[in-house]
């Protein structure tokens, strides 16, 4: 048996090791654009000189020859040929698979913005390299504008607001920052801490217009509110789309990402996905619980999806620790909201039902992963005597 994956980031790398483990003699190749084996969600460490290259991995140095996997590294796959059951790689070589696991991921996405797209001193913030490059970039920038402010745009203020003398706007169409992660309130805790460390904000705006330099470089954003920011480098950070590209021709069946039954599985036989080329999700642990079940459907060991797939994100907010767990914005007539705000704690959670739907920490964190456990599960709460903000691990069996 050939297993061929193709990506080795969350989804690729936990898939091989997966598949090692429930198959000892088998071919695993891995074949990636990446050159290096790196977390993304930590690349604000490696801007802000907190990591060096080597810190950011989230593997063993000895992964590939412990777990026994074949790696064929900066090289991209251009084309899927599933007749004769072979990839094409950059190189022009072809490889041979009895089973594929696609996990190549999401690329930035730029917005059709006048100018935008023809500009050269625009940046995603997804890949290892945008990050070496915004680190270089952002030591003589004076002025960084970042389109959105949802967990990309905020990892990219916090990598490059550590230079000095340095001006950083954000944009936000919305009318407050982490706007799917967070309510109004707790948003504008985490704005006034931008806000002190001298971030500009924005929101409510869009970037309508962009003015080039002789060169193509952005010299200038222009927001329908009229404001103009000068700009030496933007950084985009305005969602994703499904690395796919070189699935056209195919035949296999693509939505926003690559569809998948609850296996994994694709529309082209011994083709199976995981992580956010299936665009599911967008979230490392799914990119990961993804790639395990894909794992055992190729060892031929039968596995569904079971878990009712709940969005839990947690950042440390300038020293403010903040989870959203769940359907945080829920705003059905039905849902009763609950809140409980103290000095330096924000708690809100929406209730629907006799069940919780959505969870907000601030400050005080704690019990978090009871109502991670609650609202997973989808636990009765009705009977329950207790305010939500005393609920412990003891009042439920778990
Ligand atoms: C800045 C940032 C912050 C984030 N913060 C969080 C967070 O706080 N919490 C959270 O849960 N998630 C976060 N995420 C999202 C998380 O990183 C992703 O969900 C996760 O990386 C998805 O893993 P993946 O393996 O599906 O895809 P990716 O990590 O995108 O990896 C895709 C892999 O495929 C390779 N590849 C792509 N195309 C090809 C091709 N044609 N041929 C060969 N190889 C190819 C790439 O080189 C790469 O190795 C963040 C992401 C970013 C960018």
């Amino acid at each position: 048996m050939r297993y061929v994956i193709l990506g080795a980031s969350a989804a690729g790398i936990n898939a091989a090791q997966k598949l090692r483990e429930l198959d000892q003699n088998s071919d695993i190749t891995m074949i990636s654009t990446d050159e290096s084996v790196y977390s993304r969600p930590m690349l604000h460490y490696y801007m802000s000189g907190k990591r060096d290259l080597n810190s950011l991995s989230f593997i063993n140095k000895d992964f590939f020859e412990k777990h026994k996997v074949n790696w064929i590294k900066g090289t991209t796959v251009i084309s899927l040929f599933p007749d004769s059951k072979e990839v094409m790689l950059s190189n022009n070589e072809k490889q041979h698979y009895d089973k594929l696991l696609i996990a190549t991921g999401a690329s930035s996405f730029i917005p059709n913005i006048p100018n935008l797209r023809e500009a050269c001193n625009v940046y995603g913030l997804r890949n290892l390299n945008d990050a070496i490059i915004l680190k270089e970039k952002g030591k003589t920038a004076k002025n960084i504008t970042v389109l959105g402010s949802g967990l990309v745009g905020i990892d990219a203020v916090i990598g490059l607001m550590e230079n000095e003398n340095i001006t950083i706007n954000i944009i936000e169409l919305a009318d407050r920052i982490l706007p799917l992660q967070l309510d109004q309130c707790a948003s504008g805790n985490c704005e006034k801490k931008l806000i002190d460390n001298n971030i500009k904000l924005f929101k409510s705006q869009k970037a309508e217009k962009i003015e080039l330099d002789e060169n193509n470089n952005i010299k200038e954003v222009h927001l329908d509110s009229g404001k103009i920011l000068p700009t030496d480098i933007l950084v985009v950070a305005t969602g994703i789309r499904a690395n796919t590209e070189f699935l056209s021709n195919t035949g296999i069946k693509l939505g926003k990402g690559i569809d998948v039954n609850s296996k994994m599985e694709t529309s082209i036989p011994d083709v199976y996905a995981a992580g956010d080329v299936t665009a599911i999700s967008g979230t490392w642990p799914d990119a990961v619980k993804q790639a395990h079940v894909a794992a055992y459907n190729m060892a031929g060991l039968e596995k569904e999806m079971d878990e009712m797939t709940v969005i839990n994100n947690a950042m440390n907010f300038f020293g403010m620790p903040c989870i959203s767990i769940g359907d945080v914005n829920n705003t059905d007539d039905s849902c009763k909201v609950k809140i409980f705000k103290e000095h330096d704690s924000y708690k809100k959670f929406i209730i629907k039902d006799k069940h919780i739907c959505g969870a907000i920490f601030q400050g005080d964190i704690a019990y978090s992963g009871v109502f991670k456990y609650l609202i997973r599960n989808q636990i009765d709460i009705s009977n329950i005597n207790k305010e939500l903000d005393e609920i412990g691990y003891e009042d439920f069996n778990y």
